[in-house]
């Protein structure tokens, strides 16, 4: 039912950043039966303490997920796209990408997601995951088109999950690590962006794949790509590490489509450090969790607490409780009355 037909032709015309691609390669393991995996279902976890209403919320700090409304992904757009942002100098580069695929008799090219070309926005693409209705599905891997994977480290072993953590929402996997260990690509592709967010995901790289995936590695120690540079699933981009909101060396790693997280368990199995399935089923269900990640949530004041109580609980800052309730350091919060922490 599903066709998929596949061209890919991306051209660099221009880019100051990109350098020579890294020789040395590290092959990624394989096994006959990885493909077999079962997936885990989809489960999400709610917060017991709070009461939902609807409405948007960040993740790591580095990101607005807001849907614009004026943004029609339909639309017809320029295959070239310019980053002409000034910010960070180098970054300057022309992709010229065109690619169609086949989905339920529907032609679709992808021109329009890839023609978007940022190396500062983590999700410039302005697409509402939760709307999603297709179903996709990707080639991770496939020896005879040469479609490799690799673990995005050496050894994985997961310490935070995807999903409600606190009052905010983890849109990847953290893996253990020590400050200076390698990290990988996941899949070819292509890096995007090469950043630092202090407040967030520190240093971080993030790489679009060629197939449809984009990958996310934060908290790192060292970045080893530039803009623009084209990698292989299993090449070194950089050295784990603590920087950025982290309290301890870790790999914060996501998985995008279209700009929004999946949950990466869903591709990998993390516990056994292999790819669950060659072709990933991409339905609306993975976006399912956007719903009540994007909740407003309020607590109901206890006699005894302080702004700063509360802040502490929910792991947020006074200053977004007072953003949040358009408060200030003179008002006075009254048990029984809501407050909103997220
Ligand atoms: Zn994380």
């Amino acid at each position: 039912m599903i066709q998929k037909k596949l061209l890919i032709s991306v051209t660099i015309l221009y880019s100051i950043c990109a350098t020579q691609m890294a020789m040395s390669q590290t092959k990624p393991k394989q096994s006959k039966d990885f493909y077999q995996t079962k997936a885990p279902s989809i489960k999400n976890n709610h917060s017991d303490t709070t009461e939902l209403f609807e409405e948007e919320d960040n993740d790591e700090g580095a990101e607005d997920t807001t849907p614009q409304k004026d943004y029609n992904p339909r639309k017809e757009m320029s295959l070239v796209s310019e980053d002409t942002s000034s910010e960070q100098e180098g970054e300057l580069s022309i992709v010229e990408v065109a690619e169609e695929i086949k989905i339920d008799s529907t032609w679709i090219t992808y021109a329009e997601y890839f023609a978007v070309w940022d190396s500062k926005s983590v999700n410039p693409y302005k697409i509402d995951g939760s709307k999603f209705s297709d179903t996709l599905y990707l080639t991770l891997y496939d020896t005879v088109n040469n479609f490799r994977y690799a673990m995005p480290l050496g050894n994985c072993k997961s310490t935070s999950l995807f999903g409600q953590r606190h009052s905010r929402w983890h849109y990847g996997i953290d893996l253990d690590l020590e400050t200076g260990d390698a990290v990988f690509a996941s899949f070819d592709g292509m890096v995007r962006i090469c950043q630092y967010d202090g407040r967030g995901y520190g240093n971080y790289v993030l790489i679009r794949h060629y197939n449809g995936f984009e990958t996310l590695y934060g908290h790192l120690s060292r970045q080893d790509v530039k803009v623009g540079q084209l990698v292989h699933a299993g090449e070194q981009i950089g050295l784990g590490g603590n920087t950025g909101r982290s309290t301890g060396s870790h790999l914060h790693f996501e998985i995008r489509y279209e700009g929004n997280a999946i949950n990466p368990e869903h591709v990998y199995d993390f516990s056994s450090n292999k790819l669950r399935s060659k072709m990933f089923k991409l339905s609306p269900e993975h976006f399912e969790y956007l719903k009540s990640a994007r909740k407003v949530y309020y607590h109901r004041i206890k006699s005894g607490e302080t702004l700063s109580s509360i802040a502490r609980k929910y792991r947020v800052s006074v200053n977004t409780l007072y953003k949040l309730n358009r408060m200030s350091s003179r008002s006075v919060i009254r048990a029984g009355r809501k407050i909103r922490i997220r």
